[in-house]
């Protein structure tokens, strides 16, 4: 018996840090320093420490990779295989990450701070699956043959693009890279990837696997750096076809601008102030649970968080008693250790503003009824925060905040709801908890968002599209959409006398 309890007391130990293998630039195959010979630091958002150096890209590096993959795009190995074998380069680079997870999992915790627990159960998980998902459409991208008038045959072709540019945000660092390129390579582009400068680790050491994989020199080169320098040089590239974007509206204002001049084909996957609206008639409970993770999960920096709750009257009161003793259970420290829910934000530039909001949460009268302070005194850590009696018209609540601070909002009715949850300028996920399937289903048509999840939150396929109406994105990612943005649709008309 006292065994028993002895064994039943141990808890999960810590999970090493992980060793750092590569930091330099990939460029046509080969690991290479910044030709400016410069580096930045990769800071551990745990304990404020550098954990590494990094050669740091810009424009030169930029237009050393671009030409590299425009020479693998047209006249490499690769613009020669058949559609299958990339499918199965795709494949066994899949296989490499999953011999390798628990070491990719703990470095990304290390370098982005979210919990060991979440990289090693969703981040790692999802990215081998959408890698493993678009490997096998990598032979089932087909044309169709068309009914024209006169006596010619007519088909369509779906070609690669090009050369892309691919630049990503550092919430999910290694499932970026997943999802940009899953459906690239698929679709047999080349890549010059731009990683977040606060997250390059993930991305470099897979790159590394993708070289073990055996793809070809140039298919896929990696330059960490800064987005002004780096980012901007990319997408005004003239030998890069298309910028695949995702991150804040602003910068995608910016990068629209930038390609002007080269007319790039552009993708954006932006921010959001998702509604996320529960009615009393609901399981509350299942409701409660949805909430939290909707908004607290990856310590509330995901484009789609749940940050506008909108709780019917009738049952505001229980709800919120209810969602604030679950937030109180949330266990926030070392990322690395595995029963830790809740890690820092990423950096203090995030941290900054998150305080910043809750400050202007405050000052307008918002009721702050669990949280609101940072955690400890080390490492980037904010306390999971809950506004009630918000109204629609305070910053808290118009604002993508990108952290752990959630906004209740009370509503009366349905027609109501529908139409302060489509007040905002994004549009990129919506949910709605109810037991009534016509209510379901009259919110999911109504509201204008690129995804709607009723009875769940954060449910996430590769299969099924994502991406956003209005400010939230221009083009659709995952699933068979996805790879729209990574071919062009060639017309071919043949005279048959
Ligand atoms: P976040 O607030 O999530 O960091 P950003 O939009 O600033 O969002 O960053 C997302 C990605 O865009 C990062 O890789 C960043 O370096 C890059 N980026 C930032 N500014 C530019 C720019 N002017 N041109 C191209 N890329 C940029």
């Amino acid at each position: 018996m006292a065994t028993v309890t002895a064994k039943s007391e141990v808890k999960a130990t810590r999970v090493a840090t992980p060793k750092v293998r590569q930091t330099k630039l990939l460029i046509n195959g080969k690991w290479q320093d910044a030709v400016s010979g410069k580096t930045f630091a990769t800071v551990n958002p745990a304990t404020e420490e550098v954990i590494a150096q990094v050669a740091e890209g810009d424009a030169a590096d930029v237009d050393l990779a671009a030409k590299a993959a425009r020479k693998a795009f047209e006249s490499g190995p690769w613009s020669k295989m058949d559609a299958r074998d990339r499918g199965r380069l795709i494949n066994k680079l899949a296989d490499l990450m999953e011999q390798n997870i628990d070491e990719l999992a703990a470095l990304e915790t290390l370098d982005n701070g979210k919990p060991v627990r979440d990289s090693r159960a969703a981040d790692l998980p999802l990215a081998i699956d959408c890698l493993r998902y678009y490997a096998g459409w990598a032979d089932k991208l087909t044309g169709e043959t068309i009914p024209i008038r006169g006596n010619y045959f007519c088909y369509t072709r779906r070609e690669p693009m090009g050369v892309v540019g691919q630049i990503i945000p550092w919430n999910f660092p290694l499932l970026m890279v997943a999802w940009k390129w899953g459906p690239a390579l698929a679709a047999g582009c080349t890549i010059v990837m731009k990683p977040a400068e606060q997250t390059p680790l993930t991305a470099l050491r897979v790159g590394e696997l993708a070289m073990e994989a055996g793809f070809p020199a140039g298919v896929i080169n990696l330059i960490p750096g800064y987005g002004p320098t780096a980012g901007a040089a990319l997408v005004k590239h003239p030998q890069v076809d298309k910028i695949a974007f995702t991150g804040e509206h602003r910068t995608a204002q910016i990068i629209m601008g930038d390609a002007a001049q080269t007319l790039k084909r552009l993708t954006f996957e932006l921010g959001g102030k998702s509604p996320n609206v529960i009615f009393a008639d609901a399981d509350l409970d299942a409701a409660v649970a949805g909430t939290e993770f909707g908004l607290f999960f990856n310590q509330g920096q995901c484009c789609c968080a749940g940050s506008r709750v909108f709780v019917e009257e009738k049952i505001h009161a229980e709800f919120v008693s209810k969602l604030v003793q679950r937030a109180a259970l949330r266990k926030l420290g070392d990322p690395l250790h595995p029963d830790t829910m809740q890690g820092p934000q990423v950096d203090r530039d995030q941290f900054d503003k998150i305080l910043s909001y809750i400050a202007k949460g405050n000052a307008a009268g918002a009721k702050c009824v669990a949280g609101g302070k940072r955690h400890g005194d080390k490492g980037f850590f904010i306390e999971p925060t809950i506004f009630d009696h918000v109204t629609d018209d305070m910053a808290i609540a118009t604002d993508e905040i990108f952290g752990p601070v959630l906004s209740v909002l009370p509503f009366k009715s349905t027609e109501e709801v529908i139409e302060r949850a489509n007040s905002t300028m994004f549009g990129l996920a919506a949910a709605v908890w109810t037991r009534d399937v016509g209510k379901a289903h009259q919110f999911a048509k109504n509201v204008r968002a690129g995804t709607v999840w009723v009875n769940c939150y954060d449910v996430f396929d590769a299969a099924a599209p994502f991406g956003g109406f209005k400010m939230s994105g221009i083009g659709r990612e995952l699933g068979s959409a996805a790879l729209q943005n990574y071919t062009e649709l060639k017309t071919v008309t043949m005279a048959l006398d």
